[in-house]
């Protein structure tokens, strides 16, 4: 099947590609292999000036690096610049940071000498989804180059154009040939990739259900993962805090990238004084929220990424509907062409019901009303994913309540979750395990060698 490039904003096709066959695998495993005994053996200095190139490259072209992310999978043409720039500032973090950050360490023992190293993998595959096509590919790639390893990225089938683009810029910016590369395959081809020995190791964002097959065979060979899936972060609103304003950053948490952000803010949990002023607020602010064209400057939710993604969210409304929920505005997608779908309010979803326990991929928010902070952990803990989470409280003692007790893989107190290069990020339960970013991300892929000299 053909690996086709449509624009979501009115369904025609931009481009399409064949997959590689297999012979043009294995030419691409034959080159990462040698690419990377090479790069392994360049000086950090080297890779450091390369990754400042790119950086550069992603400075200077973000308008039209931000266009090719808007017309391939539909997020506003603001948030598409904003994330080319945020590559920039991930490769310069790593060019400035990573030879210091894995550097040996002297551990003093009864050797006479004896220190840990971080000696570089191999050749790691990435599977990448299309929701952040630049970010989720740089904040990979710029810690993994930065340590010595080769990257093979095999992206989500609808952003081939963006997965192409970004192996350009590397090449452009002085990263020898080989070092990496985008594969464009199918996922029935990931498999095989797996199995390579060539391969050592593999990392995934995207689905659950990806999650399992990818680590079902890397564990098979044995091979290091960090998977990076879904999550249903909780957004938790006390009594302290200025409703207005809290209820303006909780539908721009969860209508961020037209919805489609695994660390949006999918559950909204609001304290019982509050909760009715917090219920008004949020509906008539998702209800006026200018859904449209992506490329205007002005529009504030595109449409989503694929016709698939409308038709299943649309079975997850109706289903929490049938199920005794209640849509207090939205509840459809727009008519007309491209992939719109109303930002939408359920109240009541019950718990227990399936699509309580889902996430919700699009602008779809569900709101609970709890009694207090106890019950707020309460409701936020009980879902499978562990990605996320934000509290809303001016009173210090609900602070710290929340980030002792929440189980989330971050909390951010009185701001909206998000990654930055200096911090990890990563989840737990079904949120996947392993940590992106910051030097906790860089020492994924290394082979942490303990050295002892007697
Ligand atoms: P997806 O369907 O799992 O696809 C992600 C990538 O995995 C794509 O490249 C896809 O290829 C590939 N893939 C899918 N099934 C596969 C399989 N069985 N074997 C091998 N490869 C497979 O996810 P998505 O719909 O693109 O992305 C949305 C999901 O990603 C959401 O759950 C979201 O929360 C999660 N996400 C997580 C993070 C995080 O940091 N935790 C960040 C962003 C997104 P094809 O496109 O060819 O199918």
């Amino acid at each position: 099947m053909a690996i086709t490039s449509i624009d979501p904003a009115n369904g025609k096709v931009l481009r399409t590609f064949e997959p590689l066959s297999a012979s043009a695998i294995e030419e691409k495993l034959r080159v990462a292999q040698a690419a990377f005994h090479a790069w392994k053996a360049t000086p950090f200095s080297a890779r450091s000036a390369a990754l400042l190139n790119a950086a550069a490259i992603l400075e200077t072209e973000k308008r039209t690096l931000g266009e090719l992310l808007t017309r391939e999978m539909g997020k506003t043409i603001s948030s598409a610049v904003g994330e080319v720039e945020k590559c920039a500032l991930g490769c310069r973090f790593y060019a400035e940071h990573a030879e210091k950050m894995l550097m040996a360490e002297q551990v003093p023992t009864n050797a006479s000498r004896s220190f840990v190293q971080y000696i570089p993998l191999g050749p790691i595959l990435a599977v990448m989804p299309w929701n952040f096509p630049f970010w989720q590919v740089f904040r990979f790639a710029a810690p993994a180059l930065m340590a010595g390893n080769a990257a093979l990225l095999k992206h989500s089938s609808n952003v081939p154009q963006c997965a192409l683009a970004i192996e350009d810029i590397f090449v452009r910016a002085g990263v020898p040939q080989g070092v990496f590369q985008t594969l464009l395959v199918e996922a029935s081809q990931v498999e095989q990739l797996l199995k390579d020995d060539r391969i050592v190791a593999v990392t995934l964002t995207g689905s659950e259900g990806a999650g399992r097959s990818i680590a079902g065979i890397a564990g098979s060979q044995i091979k290091k993962t960090v998977l990076e899936l879904g999550g249903s972060d909780p957004f938790i609103v006390m009594p302290s805090v200025d409703l207005e304003e809290t209820a303006t950053l909780a539908v721009k948490a969860r209508t961020i990238n037209n919805g489609q952000s695994c660390i949006a803010a999918k559950r909204f949990i609001v304290a019982d004084p509050i909760y009715e002023e917090f219920e008004r607020l949020f509906i008539v602010k998702m209800g006026a929220l200018r859904v449209g064209d992506p490329m205007a400057d002005s529009t504030e939710v595109g449409p989503l990424a694929t016709e698939q993604l409308v038709n299943d969210l649309q079975k997850q409304v109706d289903a929490a509907v049938s199920d005794g929920a209640l849509i207090k505005t939205g509840g459809k997608p727009l008519t007309g062409p491209g992939n719109y779908y109303a930002p939408t309010v359920l109240t009541g979803v019950r718990v227990g019901s399936p699509t309580y326990y889902e996430e919700l991929f699009g602008p779809v928010a569900m709101l609970f009303r709890v009694k207090d902070a106890a019950e707020a952990v309460r409701v936020a803990n009980d879902s499978p994913f562990g990605l996320g989470a934000s509290v809303w409280t001016k009173d210090p003692g609900e602070q710290e309540y929340f980030v002792q007790n929440l189980e989330a893989g971050s909390v951010f107190v009185n701001a909206m979750v998000a990654s930055d290069p200096r911090l990890p990020f990563g989840g737990i339960k079904r949120s996947g395990y392993g940590r992106e970013l910051s030097d906790v991300g860089l020492r994924e892929f290394v082979n942490i060698q303990t050295v002892w000299v007697k």
